[in-house]
Order: structure tokens, then C-alpha cells, then sequence
């Protein structure tokens, strides 16, 4: 240690741990060492320290931290802190190297008070939590300090060295000289920041595939033409257990796709990602996750969860790709106006990939914009049901209107099965059966059996 530094910082009212840091000092241990020739602020005059406000004396406000993050009833197994200074911290840095020049003192290399504190603090705290610090831990511990008595001393140096309020201190510090620093603080006060603790939990994001049964369920809450009436969706039904598992306030269900109500989602179901939010516990360990496939799949009828994983936030990118860019499975009970045989369905299968002009269809004319689109079918599976009933299994590609491909939607779909069979035909039933990136990796739900 410098014991010239060292004197100056305690001399102009800083702490010795304060004066630790502008020596350098890089031993965890030494800035843990004993206190006991200091106040309960660490400094020799009994004052908070005029460098750190009393920061680095976690004493003061430990118990405080442990009984906030207590009432707060987060449920955490370990946890990682994140913390901030109030600008009157950085403003005193700048000064005290002011000092240090004026003094022909040289500090070589300064530790951060934030270092400082995760190093005495976070120690401290795993010990009176019992738990461990986890960098990587969904569990946030935000630590603000604050000094509202220090804001106009704070004013008063934005306003004398003309600089603007978004500018941090230390880009202005640099084309300011240490004599007109020094000389604009004459009478250093001793302040103490306060401390504001609140706990959060990262959202946490679930992915897998949804498969949905009914044809009274929608995918995302909805009301009938502003009626009261609210009917159940995919969303509620994957809501209501995982909102009591976490004690979240809710989740948002981001999917790749949807279908329309009437349409079943079969087969090995749609991906999705859950967003949970506010919640107040962890998900951890691959048990967990097994826990969750379970309780969401005993919770209702409708709606079966498969392949849950926790995900980041970089996988929806991939479930917006798979939106734009999958094929997709049908499976289609249709009705057809004339005789038909398993010629017919013969020939469906037979034909090669098909490429449909469809204009918007009239059904949602409304709410999407008018134009043609281009799409294919790139196979089908035809299954004779009885002369004027068939099952009909197709890929196609992703955005492709698939009521309006049977029906030809008054021929403003183009071919269609209307056209390929030459009578009328009906869609009675749609279900979805999978999502694929190409037909080798989707072909076999054509023939699989579902259900
Ligand atoms: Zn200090």
C-alpha cells in the first residue's frame, strides 16, 4: 500500500477500504481484514465515506437486504446480483484523482467500487440466504444505491462545467483539469446512499409442441365481438398450471402458426414458446421439466404438451422461421358431390407437386390484404371412405388456405380438388398433423397413423 494515498484518502474522509482500492489492492482477504480501529463507517472520522457513501461497509444494510429479499417470497435456489451507483459516486472518483494530482500522487491502478462490493457482499449474502451465487441464475438481485442529498452537488457540477445532463461524468472529467475540479468542491460533504433491493426473475421461456384436440378451443384468448363471453384456448389451458408452478403473473403463448378453431392440431403438434411472466420461482433441473410435461398434460382435456425445453430468448427466431418457412401436414375429411372411387384417390396420390394461384380468400377478405399468393402441394394421400366421403392427407406449403384448396373458394383458388375430381366438393373437417422444414422429414405422417 501507498501510505501517502493511503493518508490522503483517509484524510479527505474516505474509508480504508476505499483507500484499499485506489492502492490497488487486488487480495479479497485484505479488504475483509479487520475494522476495528474504525467507526461503523470505516473511516476515521466517523462520517460515511466521501468516496463510496458508506457502499462498502455491507454491515450497515445487510440485515436490511436479507429482510426484503425475505418478504419479497421469491422461491430461489441460488442467485446472481446486479447493482448500481448513484452518479455522485463517480463524481467524487474524478475529484479524489484531482487530489491526487494537486498531491503528486499517481494512483497506478484503481479497483471499482462495484468489484469491491461483490467481493465483501456477495459472501455476506450467500451466507445469511444460504444459498449460492450463480452467474448464470435466473434469480436477480438488484441492489440501487441512491443519494438524494447528494443531487445538488451533483446539479452543480453539470451546470459549472457546462455539460449536458445525458453526459456521464467521466467523459466530462476528461477535458476538465484537477485544479478547477478541486477548486469547484472546496467543502467535500460526508453523504450515505441509501439502498433499494427488489428481486426478479428473468422470463423464463418454455418451448415444445402443442397438440389440440377440440374444435371449440382457439388458440389465444378471444371474445366474441366484444361479448363477455370468453371462450378457452390453447393459451389458458397452457396458462393455468404453469401460472401456479412458478406463481407467475401469466403467460404469453408464442407460436409458429396457428389454426383456425375448428382445426385440431394433431400429430406431433405446433411448436410454441411459452413466456412466463413475473414469476416468483425457479424452474430447474431436468425433473422439473418432466414435472411440468406432466402437470400440464393431467390439467385438461383439449390441450397435450410434448418435448418441453427451457429455451432463451434466441429461440424465437427459430419458431418465427419455422412460422414462415415450414411445410405443413393436413388431414382433411372431405365430401364430394358425385360418385367418387379409389381411382380417384389413386390419381390424387399420383399427381406431382401442384402450384396454386390463391387469391385471398373471401373469408378473410377482411382482415388480410388483397393479392394473389403463390403455393404448392407438394403431395397427397387420398382414403376412400365411402362414395361420397374421402380423407385426404396433404403437404403444403406454409400460408397455404386449405378449406379454399378443396372448395376452390368459387374458383379463386386455382387448381383445386373441385377442379382435379370435376364436382363440388365440401371441407367438413381440417386437422393439422405436423410442422416440417422439408417432405422428407414430414412425409410419413401422409400414411402414419393418428390417434
Ligand atoms: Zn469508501
Amino acid at each position: 500500500m501507498n501510505p501517502l494515498l493511503t493518508n490522503l484518502v483517509l484524510n479527505e474522509g474516505g474509508c480504508f477500504r476505499c483507500a484499499l482500492r485506489f492502492s490497488g489492492e487486488l487480495s479479497i482477504n485484505n479488504y475483509l481484514s479487520d475494522t476495528s480501529d474504525y467507526s461503523s463507517f470505516l473511516t476515521k472520522t466517523q462520517n460515511p465515506c466521501t468516496l463510496c457513501l458508506g457502499i462498502l461497509n455491507p454491515n450497515s444494510y445487510l440485515n436490511y437486504t436479507h429482510n426484503t429479499i425475505l418478504s419479497s417470497n421469491y422461491e430461489f435456489n441460488d442467485y446472481k446480483f446486479q447493482v448500481t451507483l448513484p452518479p455522485i459516486v463517480y463524481l467524487r472518483h474524478e475529484w479524489f484523482l484531482g487530489k491526487c494530482k494537486l498531491s503528486g500522487i499517481n494512483p497506478i491502478k484503481i479497483i471499482e467500487i462495484k468489484d469491491v462490493f461483490k467481493w465483501i457482499f456477495s459472501p455476506q449474502l450467500g451466507l445469511v440466504l444460504n444459498k449460492k451465487f450463480n452467474v448464470d441464475s435466473d434469480f436477480r438481485i438488484n441492489i440501487d444505491f441512491e443519494c438524494f442529498d447528494s443531487e445538488e452537488e451533483v446539479k452543480r457540477f453539470y451546470s459549472e462545467f457546462g455539460c449536458r445532463v445525458k453526459e456521464s461524468v467521466q467523459t466530462v472529467f476528461k477535458s476538465v483539469n484537477a485544479e478547477r475540479l478541486v477548486a469547484c468542491f472546496p467543502n467535500v460533504k460526508s453523504f450515505l446512499a441509501e439502498i433499494k433491493v427488489q428481486c426478479s426473475y428473468a422470463p423464463v421461456y418454455i418451448a415444445g409442441n402443442y397438440m389440440k384436440y377440440s374444435r371449440k378451443i382457439s388458440q389465444s384468448p378471444w371474445s366474441v365481438e366484444g361479448d363477455a363471453e370468453v371462450k378457452d384456448s390453447v393459451q389458458d389451458c397452457l396458462s393455468r398450471p404453469i401460472v401456479e408452478v412458478f406463481k407467475s403473473s401469466g403467460c404469453i403463448l408464442h407460436s409458429s402458426g396457428r389454426e383456425d378453431i375448428d382445426v385440431r392440431m394433431l400429430g406431433r403438434g405446433r411448436p410454441f414458446i411459452l413466456e412466463i411472466t413475473e414469476a416468483k420461482s425457479a424452474l430447474s433441473g431436468f425433473n422439473k421439466i418432466n414435472d411440468l410435461h406432466s402437470i400440464i398434460n393431467s390439467s385438461n382435456e383439449h390441450v397435450k404438451v410434448s418435448l418441453l425445453k427451457k429455451v432463451g430468448r434466441e429461440y424465437f427466431e427459430e419458431i418465427r422461421k419455422g412460422e414462415e418457412g415450414k411445410l405443413k401436414v393436413y388431414s382433411c375429411i372431405i365430401w364430394s358431390q358425385k360418385p367418387i372411387s379409389q381411382t380417384d384417390m389413386d390419381y390424387l396420390a399420383s399427381l406431382p407437386a401442384l402450384e396454386l394461384q390463391q387469391k385471398t380468400p373471401i373469408r378473410v377478405m377482411h382482415r388480410r390484404s388483397l393479392k394473389t399468393r403463390q403455393k404448392f402441394i407438394l403431395k397427397m394421400q387420398g382414403y376412400y371412405i365411402n362414395q361420397h366421403f374421402f380423407q385426404l392427407r396433404l403437404v403444403s406449403s406454409g400460408g397455404t388456405y386449405i378449406k379454399e384448396f378443396v372448395h376452390s373458394d368459387f374458383n379463386r383458388t386455382v387448381p383445386s380438388i373441385k377442379k382435379l375430381l370435376g364436382c363440388k366438393m365440401d371441407i367438413l373437417q381440417l386437422d393439422v398433423l405436423g410442422l416440417g422444414w422439408n417432405l422428407e422429414e414430414v412425409e410419413d405422417l401422409l400414411t402414419a397413423e393418428i390417434e
